[in-house]
């Protein structure tokens, strides 16, 4: 029997399966349109994120919100979660053990939201939905179509902040992001609209 929101949301509010629980403030789930067909999967919160329990909401969030509007889209019209709901400590890269256990989380929001279209932003949910093998700096912007769903890796938003010269790659993989949702008429009312997150 399929999940509710309402029982993933209690189940992950209350969820002590790996040790992140101890050090968080809040579990951040996920938010936006519950039914998306495009999904956004980061690697964790990070403090802002733990504080507020809302997904994206520090300096990266902020970019990530321009880039989506460089490609004519808002949060409302998408749906952001991150592999792991509560926050490693000092902003570290989740243990496998962690991404194992909290993955059954993120398996029953694919299972709800039912995107077509996931945007992999970083190695951890490249790594983790992709290919524990991949080379971001390699592969991002090489689409992978799994079980009728397409993945694409790129950039997470936090690093082109440390580093701004990923920011041209980031923008030819937004390109082909936006090219894909046009070409499976998945914002018919977006379709052509674009600009530049730079
Ligand atoms: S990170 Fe995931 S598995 Fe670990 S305690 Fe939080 S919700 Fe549970």
């Amino acid at each position: 029997m399929q999940t509710s929101w309402k029982e993933l949301c209690s189940a992950v509010q209350g969820c002590t399966r790996c040790p992140l629980s101890a050090g968080r403030k809040h579990t951040v789930i996920g938010e936006g349109d519950l039914h998306s067909p495009l999904m956004l999967v980061g690697e964790g919160p990070g403090e802002q994120e733990d504080l507020t329990g809302r997904p994206f909401v520090g300096a990266a969030g902020q970019l990530l919100d321009k880039m989506l509007a460089a490609i004519g889209l808002d949060r409302s019209r998408v749906y952001i979660c991150n592999v792991v709901k509560c926050r490693p400590p000092q902003n570290r890269v989740p243990q496998p053990e962690e991404m194992e256990q909290c993955m059954d989380y993120l398996r029953q929001q694919f299972v709800l939201v039912r995107p077509k279209v996931i945007l992999c932003l970083g190695s951890t949910p490249s790594k983790a939905l992709i290919d524990p093998q991949i080379r971001i700096t390699r592969q991002r912007g090489q689409w992978v179509l799994r079980r009728g769903v397409w993945f694409l890796p790129t950039y997470h938003p936090a690093a082109l902040i440390y580093d701004s010269s990923k920011k041209r790659d980031s923008w030819e993989d937004l390109k082909k992001l936006r090219a894909k949702l046009d070409e499976l008429s998945l914002y018919p009312d977006r379709e052509g609209e674009s600009g530049n997150a730079k």
